[in-house]
């Protein structure tokens, strides 16, 4: 009893001292009227984390980035989808940021949450910018970067999760407790292609392994494509979603994803639970000679 008292107190401990912040109960949703609404929303999770969100007017992905400060370096995670103008907002936050810290500026780092083009579109923007270590979404550079990234009083940790896509990672702010998902785990429809569903399942193992032994304050991923109500899901290309489900997923939502991966064993087909769905794609038929 002593021991598990203990261990109660232990994980209170740590995630008292997690950097609290607050995330809104919803995005305002792309339209009806697309003429009335912002191409990016910016939400302050605090002072040195930030969530844009693209409008789904300029997008039906209507992705999420992450904008993250440290002392010595600040870190965004992808660039946008389609005709994305990412790099005017972000240079203006990092202005906006510089000014309330009383400092002249701070140089940025472009890393992503995996390599498909609704989080790529932007990467020419950034790589034209002066002051930008870019980091592109490729195996190669990711493996480089090697387990963690120190931003200066502020690291995160590099989680390879191939499976969705062979350059997919999450990013563990040990600040914040914050988990970024990209497009491995996110209220919506999780694609994995048949071939590489192996890798899906071992990189769900991985991170239910990783949140037993880390405080998780938040799972955000890079979509919403879920409605607020259980098993429901807008259609792809929906650009207008008026009752979408929330941002955050949790701890337990990482624990049921890899409970889900694991019942189906070798044999994986689509499985929809109340908050994501696992969407297995069918192998491309092979052309006949
Ligand atoms: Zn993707
Ligand atoms: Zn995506």
């Amino acid at each position: 009893m002593r021991f598990i008292l203990a261990l109660v107190w232990a994980g209170s401990a740590l995630a008292a001292a997690l950097e609290p912040g607050s995330l809104p109960s919803k995005f305002g949703p792309s339209g009806p009227n697309c003429v009335a609404v912002p191409d990016w929303q910016v939400h302050a999770y605090n002072e040195d984390f930030y969530i844009l969100r693209e409008s789904g007017c300029t997008n039906y992905e209507k992705p999420f980035l992450y904008l993250i400060f440290g002392n010595d370096f600040a870190l965004l995670e992808d660039t946008g989808a389609g005709k994305a103008d990412a790099a005017p907002q972000v240079l203006a936050l990092l202005e906006k940021w510089a000014k309330l810290k009383k400092r002249s500026t701070i140089p940025l780092i472009v890393i992503h949450s995996h390599g498909h083009g609704d989080h790529t579109s932007g990467d020419k923007q950034f790589q034209a910018l002066p002051n930008v270590k870019f980091i592109p979404a490729t195996l190669a550079a990711i493996s480089e970067l090697g387990q963690e990234l120190d931003l200066g009083g502020r690291v995160l940790d590099i989680l390879p999760i191939p499976g969705h896509n062979n350059a997919s990672i999450a990013l563990y702010d040990r600040k914040t407790g914050i988990l970024l998902t990209g497009d491995s785990l996110y209220p919506g429809r999780l694609y994995v292609p048949i071939a590489d569903y192996p890798d899906f399942a071992a990189s769900a193992a991985k991170l239910a392994a990783f949140v037993k032994t880390h405080p998780i304050a938040h799972v955000l991923g890079a979509h919403i494509e879920q409605a607020a109500t259980p098993y429901v899901d807008y259609p792809t290309g929906t650009v207008y979603q008026s009752e979408e489900h929330a941002l955050a997923l949790t701890r337990a939502h990482v624990l049921e994803l890899n409970e889900a991966c694991q019942s189906m064993g070798a044999t994986p087909k689509t499985t929809a639970l109340p908050d994501f769905t696992i969407v297995i794609r069918p192998a491309r038929p092979t052309r006949q000679p």
